[in-house]
């Protein structure tokens, strides 16, 4: 989830923690019966595993931790940063996992279609293609959508047992939750950080220089991490 940056972050933080909320009052059960519903079955097309299909894989602090210690190389800034100051900096919420120079820009871990950790493979992956956002439907109504890319990918005659759903569904939630507190986290530093530092989100530096990120230009960027802002220089 992005938030636009032009809106000032006590009410972002305000709008995560509704959402936040909203998901705690969320039945599990409910969740697991769309899964059972459902019945998705991975068949291994690893669509899902490149960045045609996904954009890019969000990870968790407790992911990334994960990545240091199999292939830091496999660690980049998550990309749309939600801020940009005075001096051209660059904020943002999280790491993502890196997409190797493909066609499809497949995953890191990605090879000859199959996951080379699968068995140590991160969080999103575990629950990926279920998620439980609020999000608008074509006509503005917002909603929850707990699927990803229904009828785009895999097959649809999977027997879930209601363990199996149930421990689904308990680990999206989890998942969502850890994600949506991240965020806040990170919200709340970058309220201090700006304020100590007297700094400000500036728009049109933003776009300058995500401009000439694009043209080659190298970048600075603070990503979040553990409680923390760590210092990246990234070029394109
Ligand atoms: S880590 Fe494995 S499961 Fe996760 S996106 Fe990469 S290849 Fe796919």
């Amino acid at each position: 989830m992005r938030y636009v940056s032009l809106i000032p972050i006590p009410l972002r933080i305000a709008a995560l923690t509704r959402e936040r909320n909203s998901l705690f009052d969320y039945p599990v059960e409910r969740l697991a019966g769309v899964i059972k519903d459902v019945g998705f079955r991975c068949i291994s097309c690893a669509k899902c595993c490149t960045r045609a299909f996904n954009g890019h894989v969000f990870l968790l602090d407790c992911d990334v931790t994960a990545v240091q210690a199999l292939d830091p190389a496999a660690l980049e800034p998550a990309p749309a940063p939600e801020f940009c100051d005075q001096n051209g900096i660059f904020y943002v919420s999280g790491y993502a996992l890196r997409t190797q120079d493909d066609d499809a820009g497949s995953c890191w871990f990605l090879k000859n279609s199959r996951c080379r950790i699968y068995d140590r493979r991160f969080t999103i992956c575990r629950i990926y293609p279920y998620m439980l956002h609020r999000e608008p439907d074509e006509y503005g109504k917002i909603d929850w959508r707990q699927f990803s890319g229904l009828d785009r990918h895999g097959e649809y005659d999977a027997v879930i047992s209601d363990d199996e759903s149930l421990d689904l569904a308990r680990e999206t939630k989890e998942y969502e939750n850890a994600f949506l507190t991240q965020e806040i986290q990170f919200l709340e530093l970058m309220q201090e950080y700006f304020r100590r530092h007297r700094l400000r989100h500036v728009q049109k530096v933003y776009d300058d220089r995500l401009r000439r990120f694009n043209q080659g230009d190298e970048i600075t960027v603070m990503v979040y991490y553990q409680g923390l802002l760590k210092k990246h220089h990234i070029r394109k």
